[in-house]
């Protein structure tokens, strides 16, 4: 069995991965990881499926775990969507994307906040409220994730007028256990409401609270899996729709194949370093003869917030305040998975990082629109800007360009909106005003 320790005590007792996932962040204020990491299974390189794979490669992570058995079931009920390998071209180019956006809130989150909610419901012990705060995407897929599961309450915080209408939209439409408030201030302010909400006695939290925050390694884990999906995918996905409907575009699936000699490249959006840091883990497993996925350099793209670049090409950053960009999800000015990463790797080998501006990005949005017909979200934008116009690996887009439509709309025309985020832009939506201070969230948990 393989135990999880927090970064900042990673000599001290471990804890399962059930316990660690029912914590969140440890008490201790650092971040869970496991103590060693497990061999990769060899036999993942006979599976053929997203689901198949990602069973051999997280099982050796629940290896003595109460979840152990279920883990297929777990993965199963959590991804009943798929990550495509596309590929658009156009006046002599050509992109790949991992697209990431095909679950039920159309941005990669649904893979992390999905995984996260089979696991915690299938350990749930008493009534619990699954606290969260949301500079935009993450709120939608917890919820989403959570909502109408028997035992679980969900209150979502976002900093009114900072997400983008669509999001905020989303946010308010699911109604039943989910509670979404708006609150009067920034998204720093939500996160130090919740924070102080899990540091409250219990008699002033009403319920049991549980954290859905990125640092959960029941987010982290299962966004290892697209990564081995992607580079050892053998067939093709079914065609996409184009969107945007420019039928004279070139758009059509890639069936590239990745027979294990061939390593992939990666461009990956970066805010808080959790999905990148994912594809970190995955690249760093081996099998005991020494068999890797074949993942090549990892490229970190950021928006302004530009920590994580100075990290990777010095060694040594520092927090800054957060800076507001066209790629919100990304606004993150102290990555906090950056914890992690310090942890297992000393040498930053095979990473690189690359800040985009506003600029860049809406630049980047027209000119892949303008060769390929494709339509990108603004965190999609800054991977391809932070590409060489010779990069021959994948771009990974994290959400889909509806979402982001008074960004991308200007730029590429309506983008057809995908059925699950259609059907809760239909719905009302409702979020009640919050004050931005603790007490009145403590009251919020009580009534
Ligand atoms: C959250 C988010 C990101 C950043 O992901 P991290 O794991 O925080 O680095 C990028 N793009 C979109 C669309 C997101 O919602």
């Amino acid at each position: 069995m393989i135990d999880f320790v927090s970064t900042r005590a990673p000599t001290g007792p471990g804890l399962a991965l059930s316990e660690a996932l029912a914590q969140g962040l440890a008490p201790d204020g650092g971040l869970y990881v496991p103590r060693a990491f497990p061999r990769l299974d060899p036999a993942i390189f006979q599976e053929t499926t997203l689901v198949g794979r990602a069973v051999r490669l997280l099982a050796p992570f629940f290896a003595g775990d109460r979840l152990e058995a279920e883990l297929p079931a777990i993965l199963a009920a959590a991804f009943p969507f798929g990550a495509p390998l596309c590929e658009v071209s156009g006046a002599g180019r050509s992109y790949r994307f991992l697209e990431l956006f095909h679950g039920p809130t159309a941005a990669f989150k649904d893979f992390g906040a999905r995984f996260l909610a089979e696991c915690l419901s299938r350990n749930l012990e008493e009534e619990t409220t699954i606290l969260v705060a949301t500079s935009g995407d993450t709120g939608a897929a917890v919820a989403g994730a959570f909502h109408g599961r028997p035992g679980f309450r969900v209150v979502i915080l976002y900093p009114d007028g900072r997400v983008s209408p669509r999001q905020a939209h989303q946010l308010g439409a699911f109604g039943g256990n989910v509670e979404t408030y708006r609150v009067s201030g920034t998204f720093d302010d939500c996160q130090a409401m919740v924070k102080a909400a899990f540091q409250a006695p219990r008699p002033r939290t009403g319920r049991k609270l549980a954290s859905a925050n990125s640092i959960s390694l029941g987010r982290l884990l299962p966004q290892m899996t697209y990564y081995a999906d992607a580079v050892l995918r053998a067939v093709s996905s079914p065609p996409l729709a184009v969107p945007g409907g420019r039928a004279d575009a070139a758009l059509s699936c890639a069936a590239r194949s990745s027979d294990g000699a061939h390593e992939t490249s990666f461009v990956i959006p970066t805010g808080n370093l959790g999905n990148a840091f994912a594809a970190w883990m995955a690249r760093a497993l081996s099998t005991d003869t020494g068999r890797r996925l074949p993942i090549g350099t990892l490229t970190l793209a950021t928006n302004a917030n530009r920590m994580l670049v100075d990290y990777v090409t010095t060694g040594a950053a520092a927090p800054a305040a957060t800076i507001a960009t066209l790629a919100n999800a990304m606004d993150v000015g102290a990555p906090s998975n950056l914890e992690r990463l310090r942890h297992f790797a000393s040498d930053r080998a095979g990473i690189a990082a690359v800040s985009v501006d506003d600029a860049a990005i809406a630049a980047t949005i027209a000119t892949v629109f303008r060769e390929t017909g494709y339509a990108i979200c603004p965190h999609t934008a800054c991977a391809v800007a932070a590409a060489p116009a010779d990069f021959d690996g994948v771009f990974v887009a994290t959400a889909h360009p509806a979402k982001f439509d008074t960004i991308v709309t200007p730029i590429c025309g309506p983008v057809a909106v995908p059925t699950g985020l259609a059907e809760l832009l239909a719905r009302e939506a409702h979020a009640a005003p919050l004050a931005a201070n603790a007490e009145a969230l403590l009251d919020a948990l009580r009534g």
